[in-house]
């Protein structure tokens, strides 16, 4: 059976369910890259150069992680899901700059998606995909329908059952006897609600974040994150606040930092990546709604490869801390 590895990073935590489905519908075994480790970290930190942003650092090491483990490697280039909304460029040259570092990866499976092309433009490019692995038409379509569905389910599960893509991830793939825990059903003792706004290969990728989400619960707190609203929510709040987006991450960044801030939570934190430029203009807008909007606590995280642990947790306890202070001066007037 023909192997495809998927490496556990960047779009790995939107589109996992979606590709493994394809891939299995047209007879493949699917490989994933193990967690992040500090060797896969600098294993894929030592291929690039030092000003690339932290998560492409990350995506290296996981495709050095499957050298030997597979026989291709699936690397989409995504422009554009949604008409005149944009990715980062880094995504749109994945495939040849991994090709570029990692001469030793295995053969790249890619395809190039842009939604601004039309609707035929895409299925042609998903019909050559499938083609690597068999000619008949019926067979590459009745894949991308099922691809299609496992990745409703997937968003659904996170939207409608508060669950985190590592998750909903687990919940579909059926390995696990009991169900994983939501974040948002946290027990009784659950003191507040935080937000986390960011993309999601840095909220989820627990070497990067410092283990961010298992620290608040620890704390017993309420964990909500982007993926746990509807598109409609993320929409609205983005055309709240700046009108019409133009990058893909807008909704994970702004629209989620937007919705959060205007109730319903007693903290957001936001999560970038150094070196990013989008986050820095992304987050930029959120900090200043925090700053307008003056109701809920805002505070920020950049994270890089050299993010000590320690500093992560001391901003995170000293921010924690005053959202306690802040409910207990609440209490104190009402009382
Ligand atoms: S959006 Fe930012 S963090 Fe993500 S790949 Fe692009 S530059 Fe890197």
């Amino acid at each position: 059976m023909v192997k495809v590895g998927i490496p556990r990073a960047l779009l790995y935590y939107q589109y996992y369910p979606m590709w493994k489905t394809f891939f299995e519908e047209l007879g493949a075994e699917v490989v994933v890259s193990p967690p992040t480790t500090q060797a896969i970290l600098f294993s894929g930190s030592s291929r690039v150069v030092a000003d690339t942003c932290l998560p492409v650092k990350v995506f290296c090491g996981h495709v050095l992680a499957l050298v030997g483990e597979c026989d291709y490697i699936f690397i989409p280039a995504i422009r554009s899901v949604k008409s005149k909304i944009y990715n980062c460029s880094k995504f749109l040259g994945l495939p040849d700059m991994t090709e570029a570092v990692i001469p030793e990866s295995p053969p790249i499976l890619d395809i190039d998606i842009d939604i601004n092309q039309g609707k035929s433009k895409l299925y042609q490019a998903i019909y050559r995909l499938g083609r690597r692995f068999t000619w008949n038409p019926f067979k590459v379509r009745q894949a991308a329908i099922a691809a299609w569905q496992a990745h409703l389910k997937y968003r659904q599960l996170m939207s409608n059952q508060g669950l985190t893509p590592p998750q909903a991830i687990e919940r579909m793939s059926n390995t696990i006897e009991a169900e994983p825990k939501t974040l948002s059903g946290n027990s009784a003792l659950t003191q507040a609600t935080i937000a986390l706004v960011g993309h999601p290969y840095l909220l989820y990728d627990e070497l990067i974040n410092h283990r961010l989400i298992h620290r608040l619960e620890q704390a017993q707190y309420r964990v909500l994150t982007p993926e746990m609203l509807t598109t409609e929510q993320l929409e609205l709040a983005i055309t709240r606040l700046t009108g019409r987006p133009y990058w893909t991450y807008e909704e994970e960044v702004v629209g989620a930092g937007g919705h959060y801030l205007e109730g319903g939570v007693e903290g957001v934190i936001g999560i970038i990546a150094f070196g990013c430029g989008p986050d820095s203009l992304m987050m930029d807008m959120v900090q200043r709604q925090a700053t307008r909007l003056r109701t809920t606590p805002f505070m920020s995280l950049t994270l890089e490869e050299h993010t000590a642990e320690a500093g992560v947790v001391t901003r995170l306890e000293a921010f924690l801390d005053m959202i306690h202070r802040r409910k207990r001066r609440k209490a104190e007037v009402c009382a």
